[in-house]
């Protein structure tokens, strides 16, 4: 049976990268790979664009779970759903791609970030969690060498704005449970 696979990691940690080389290798083999991604991540507009320049447009924007219902059940010959940022998904759009994953019998990989600057998860990571057949971590490093857990914010003059609202370029920097310790709890 297909799997619901959810693929996680701080920012910077590779996930658009990884994410476009799997649409890529079903591609490449004639097999249809849906891109989809939520309406309300504008960066790279109808496009997801990877850090080191590969970028492919999007098959679907997500809003709603019945938009996104409607779209997975008027697709034919479906191999693969991969979905990118799904932290920014409503709770129940995760339950629309998992439904689909069992009903349809087609693999669904999901990648997002699972917590944000202030170390929270976003609800939609916590729906990932608890349906998730698979769950893999993707690690960027902390400027210190251990694995980055957590998303630190840089200049947090800001702090009024709850949760990641964009990975941009240079915003949130990834560090290890130490580090952002150091930096962003022990301070307030
Ligand atoms: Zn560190």
């Amino acid at each position: 049976m297909a799997k619901f696979k959810y693929v996680y990691g701080t920012v910077k940690a590779g996930k658009s990268t990884a994410l476009l080389q799997v649409v890529h290798n079903y591609e490449q083999n004639w097999m249809k790979a849906l891109l989809i991604k939520p309406k309300r991540d504008t960066k790279g507009n109808d496009s997801v664009v990877s850090r080191l320049g590969v970028s492919r447009k999007v098959d679907y924007l997500a809003d709603t779970g019945e938009g996104l219902h409607a779209f997975l059940h008027s697709q034919s010959c479906v191999a693969c759903v991969v979905c990118d940022e799904v932290q920014f998904l409503e709770q129940d759009c995760i339950d629309v791609l998992w439904a689909y994953c069992k009903k349809a019998n087609v693999p669904v990989l999901a990648y997002g970030l699972r917590t944000d600057y202030t170390g929270k998860a976003f609800p939609a990571s916590i729906r990932c969690f608890e349906l998730a057949d698979e769950v893999e971590e993707l690690a960027a490093l902390c400027n210190c060498g251990r694995k980055g857990r957590f998303n630190y914010k840089l200049n947090q003059e800001n702090t009024n704005s709850a949760g990641i609202e964009d990975e941009g370029v240079d915003k949130y920097r990834p560090m290890c449970g130490q580090c952002y310790y150091e930096s962003a709890v022990k301070g307030e």
